[in-house]
């Protein structure tokens, strides 16, 4: 066993007995191969193949070069009855170099599937390779040399933008949720933005991811003003709503410390993402009772 895995699992035992996390991760990362797209996805289509509740297909495919790169787009609906539902988009891997949210998606896709309860009430879009020729080069940025989340709604001619922003826009979705992962940060935290509730939708959600990493507490994050690890402000051009969506729908960016062990991060996206989903449901049958 190579030592830096051997240093991973020891914080890992750590971490789960104490139930608190290290402040600082920088010694503890752990360089591993990146499985490629295949790799990735392949066991999730066998799942989906034997699934009542997942279904797997494509955005659309584009061509780089002798390549042809597509984005893969999962569905989770809890039975197929046909009646009026919650509709989400959960987005990751907009940045090619920050798996821990691609493989937070796919835990959450399997925990779903598993425990379809969890997702009742909801229609769940779900697209965990945003950025696929990044991911294949470990970059941030795509093969073009774009920033994707600096190119929305700008009519940017990047394929993996347009494709989304038909998407987003066909969808018109009640909420919109970005997973993203910050070298420079200690802890996990969150950008808020769209409808009014939204704030009251990531507290919660920090709060569970706590159970596996420490929150953001910093004044300042990512140059923004934030409190309890929430920021209210934001770059332009990032994944979200359309400029012109009436009602504004939610909109959550969450990000984990990119240094910290992998498996930390996967676990505080999936607790976070259930967060979301149970205070969702409960905000809206509360609203629907007054
Ligand atoms: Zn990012």
């Amino acid at each position: 066993m190579n030592s830096t895995i051997a240093i991973d699992i020891r914080l890992r035992d750590l971490v789960s007995r104490l139930d608190v996390a290290p402040q600082r991760f920088h010694r503890y990362r752990v360089q591993k191969p990146r499985p490629t797209i295949k790799e990735l996805l392949l066991p999730l289509f066998i799942q989906v193949g034997s699934s009542t509740t997942l279904r797997a297909d494509s955005l659309g495919f584009w061509r780089l070069g002798d390549e042809r790169y597509w984005l893969p787009r999962f569905v989770f609906q809890r039975t197929q009855v046909v009646k009026p539902r919650i509709t989400i988009g959960v987005f990751a891997g907009v940045h090619g170099d920050e798996p821990a949210g691609v493989l937070g998606l796919i835990d959450f896709l399997r925990d779903l599937d598993m425990n379809p309860e969890l997702g009742r009430d909801f229609q769940l879009w779900i697209y965990p390779l945003c950025n696929p020729s990044g991911y294949v080069d470990g970059t941030r940025h795509s093969r073009a040399g774009k920033d994707l989340n600096r190119e929305f709604w700008k009519d940017s001619p990047e394929p993996e933008v347009k494709l989304i922003e038909e998407e987003i826009r066909r969808r018109k979705f009640d909420g919109i949720i970005s997973l993203h992962s910050d070298d420079t940060s200690d802890g996990v935290y969150g950008f808020v933005r769209g409808a009014t509730l939204t704030k009251h939708l990531l507290a919660p959600a920090l709060a569970a991811a706590e159970h596996a990493l420490p929150r953001n507490k910093n004044d300042h994050i990512d140059g923004f003003y934030a409190i309890e690890g929430i920021i209210h402000s934001g770059y332009g051009g990032i994944l979200s709503a359309p400029p012109d969506q009436h009602p504004a729908p939610f909109e959550i960016v969450l990000e984990t410390p990119h240094l910290a062990p992998m498996e930390l991060q996967q676990k505080a996206f999936l607790l976070a993402l259930e967060a979301i989903l149970s205070e969702y449901r409960r905000l809206i049958s509360y609203a629907a009772d007054i």
